[in-house]
């Protein structure tokens, strides 16, 4: 077992692992050591690492477009929310072309060794803590930040992809005005998923059958994949409601089979193979597509941020939640907590450099 395997995974886990395999496991404080000096080597290498894909990236478009998106710890756990993994949060920068990043940034609003030493005089160390604002405003904080280290570079973002994060948004207008936001596609299928099965507490026909729901978000994203114009989104949303119900004038065939065997059109995915009837529920879903299509400009070419998404899963599987939460009265976790993250900027050069799916 390596240095920086130990280091990846903490003293703890290696000892337990050496100590199965029948192999004398280093003494932890001699692992410390040496995470500080790993540590700054790594981040060094994530530096230059993200400078090689913005290379990369501006050798591969005239355009530099970006997504962005923020991550933290406790992301879908729930139960550890307090910890300080709470109060910690890294954001990536992810060129479209290469799907590599290109920049990061890390908040945290706490550091073990200061917290450990709170009643006395603290030792010198590398302290973590670099925020002392709210968790929430750390994503717009990242943002900005990321973007204007690119200005300064000499290369500034042109289009941004992210979520509708309200303050994030603000930012972007105030400091960046000339930056073109297109939405994003995992946040919008999200954002109309989450309608949808609030519309179904109140009309049981959309949870009739388990099918029904992801079939509408099917063709609610069907429709903004193949838009290329603000008047391609309007015709496009314009169709959904009309074909569930059993109205097919709109529809066309390179989705819609009515127009060519209406004797047997069925629909697979609704209730018995038939349209839906309720009126309300009609009239509820065209006032859900009104308030899409009122947003149709940002709704052209969607980005995606995917890739974000993969970095931010590589981050939670490197750095595993439950670890945060027992290290977190130990020195060592002053020098891990944004560690993971400069480790998977590394790797993420080779681990998620995948060009986002255009589709
Ligand atoms: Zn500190
Ligand atoms: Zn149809």
């Amino acid at each position: 077992m390596s240095w920086q395997d130990q280091f990846w995974y903490g003293s703890q886990t290696c000892k337990h692992f050496l100590t199965d395999c029948d192999i004398p496991p280093r003494n932890h404080k001699t692992i410390a050591k040496k995470e500080n000096i790993i540590g700054q080597v790594i981040e060094e290498e994530a530096k230059k690492s993200c400078a090689r894909s913005l290379e990369e990236e501006i050798q591969s478009s005239k355009t530099l477009e970006c997504s962005y998106d923020a991550g933290w710890q406790t992301r879908g756990t729930g139960w550890n929310y307090n910890s300080i993994s709470g109060k910690y949060r890294h954001g990536t920068l992810i060129g479209k072309e290469t799907g590599k990043v290109l920049q990061f940034e890390t908040r945290s609003k706490s550091c073990s060794v200061c917290d450990l030493h709170a009643e006395g005089p603290i030792p010198v160390h590398q302290c973590t803590q670099n925020w002392d604002g709210s968790s929430k405003a750390m994503e717009p904080d990242m943002a900005m930040s990321m973007l204007h280290k690119m200005k300064d570079s000499g290369h500034p973002v042109q289009i941004i992809h992210g979520d509708n994060d309200s303050t994030t948004s603000s930012s972007l207008k105030l400091e960046f005005p000339e930056i073109r936001k297109k939405d994003d596609k995992n946040h919008i299928k999200k954002g109309i998923s989450k309608k949808l099965y609030t519309l179904a507490t109140k009309w049981k026909e959309l949870k009739s059958q388990s099918s029904v729901i992801p079939y509408l978000v099917r063709c609610f994203m069907y429709a903004l994949a193949k838009a290329n114009t603000s008047d391609d989104v309007h015709k496009g949303l314009s169709q959904i409601v009309p074909h569930i119900f059993g109205e097919h004038k709109l529809c066309s065939d390179d989705w819609c089979s009515f127009s060519r065997d209406s004797s047997n059109f069925r629909f697979k995915h609704l209730p018995n193979g038939q349209p839906l009837k309720e009126e309300g529920l009609r009239h509820a879903l065209e006032e859900i597509i009104e308030m899409y299509k009122k947003r149709a400009d940002q709704l052209v070419e969607i980005g995606s941020t995917q890739g974000n998404e993969n970095f931010n899963f590589i981050v939670s599987s490197k750095a595993p939640k439950n670890r945060y939460v027992k290290l977190q009265h130990s020195l060592q976790a002053a020098t891990l907590s944004p560690i993971p993250v400069f480790l998977a900027s590394v790797l993420s050069e080779t681990v998620s450099g995948k060009p986002h799916d255009k589709g």
